[in-house]
């Protein structure tokens, strides 16, 4: 067997994408640490067996911690600048990230000048994706006339829905989706994180998203994971999210295996590394260990990114010889 250091430098060397991140959840520790002194070690969930006691307990805690930082757009152009960095060291060459609607509702936050602030951060080298993220709950009568203005914003890619799975589906989601694609825009939707197959079901026929983040629990249901398999609909899963926060999800029986062998295109992405303490290599690192992945099954998986991204052929084709070459070498 090859050197952990080996392993490691074979990701390092791969080019790669992120397609589920939230830029809340990406703030640079060193960031929080400005905005709170007192926080002198990272978070006690950056433990590798640490597990959240629900989803509460975790949206509560990195909630606490976005707030201290992201109170401006400026904020958010200073997080990005970081966060983009990272990905360019590790290789990574394409990225989709959203930021909650939560922050124009609550905080007044100008969505469009956070849109802006985070496209400006963007580095030579990196390509980036902005989504607007809205909960269940997300369309009240003050955010109604601003998801109208976003699917009008050019730069806005597209829109995901974001935050606890248990919540009402609300009609105006449907509607409101239905209007993105008319807008052109990209759609995707977390479902099946903590709730089971009936619910990925549901949002795929109601909202018809481009992408899932997650989806991982559809892996109960065979029917359903034969219809992935067979659908454009591919997943971003966050394996070290899943292990964090899923109810008897653990990186040794996470289903991504199980998706990933029936066909379903898979992609690896990190969700919040402020509150996982995790990096894309770390990822993929774990897949590698403890799922089994061979080397060429992970440069499938990083494949899988660049075959979904939002690039023109001719943009993505050089990533994806690169790989192919990767995969033909003896
Ligand atoms: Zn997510």
């Amino acid at each position: 067997m090859l050197p952990e250091s080996s392993l490691a430098a074979f990701i390092q060397s791969l080019p790669k994408t992120e397609t589920h991140l939230h830029i809340e959840g990406a703030l640079p520790f060193e960031l929080l640490q400005r905005a709170r002194p007192g926080f002198s070690r990272p978070p006690d969930s950056w433990a590798p067996d640490f597990k959240f006691r629900d989803f509460a307990h975790f949206e509560q805690e990195l909630i606490g911690m976005a707030i201290s930082w992201y109170t401006s757009p400026e904020r958010y152009h200073e997080a990005a600048k970081i966060v983009f960095a990272r990905h360019v060291a590790q290789n990574v060459k394409y990225v989709e990230t959203s930021f909650a609607s939560g922050v124009i509702e609550l905080l007044g936050l100008d969505g469009y000048e956070i849109l802006a602030a985070i496209r400006a951060a963007v580095p030579v080298g990196l390509e980036v994706r902005v989504f607007l993220g809205i909960h269940h709950t997300g369309a009240g009568p003050k955010m109604r006339p601003v998801l109208e203005d976003a699917l009008g914003w050019p730069e806005l890619a597209g829109i995901d829905l974001h935050g606890p799975e248990d919540q009402p589906l609300e009609s105006w989601t449907a509607e409101y989706w239905a209007a993105a694609h008319r807008a052109g825009k990209y759609t995707k939707a977390h479902a099946g994180e903590f709730m089971g197959a009936d619910f990925v079901r549901r949002v795929l026929n109601e909202l018809q998203p481009h992408r899932l983040e997650h989806g991982v629990r559809a892996a109960e249901n065979v029917a359903l994971v034969d219809e992935l398999a067979h659908s454009r609909v591919a997943l971003d899963i966050c394996p070290i999210s899943n292990h964090k926060l899923m109810p008897g999800i653990t990186l040794a029986n996470h289903p991504i295996r199980q998706l990933f062998d029936a066909g379903v295109k898979v992609t690896v992405s990190t969700d919040d590394p402020i509150s996982f303490g995790n990096a894309l290599t770390d990822e993929y690192e774990a897949l590698a260990y403890h799922c089994g992945f061979t080397r060429k099954e992970l440069v499938q998986l990083a494949r899988n990114g660049f075959e979904v991204a939002l690039m023109p052929a001719a943009q993505k084709n050089p990533w994806l010889d690169q790989l192919d070459a990767v995969i033909a070498a003896p």
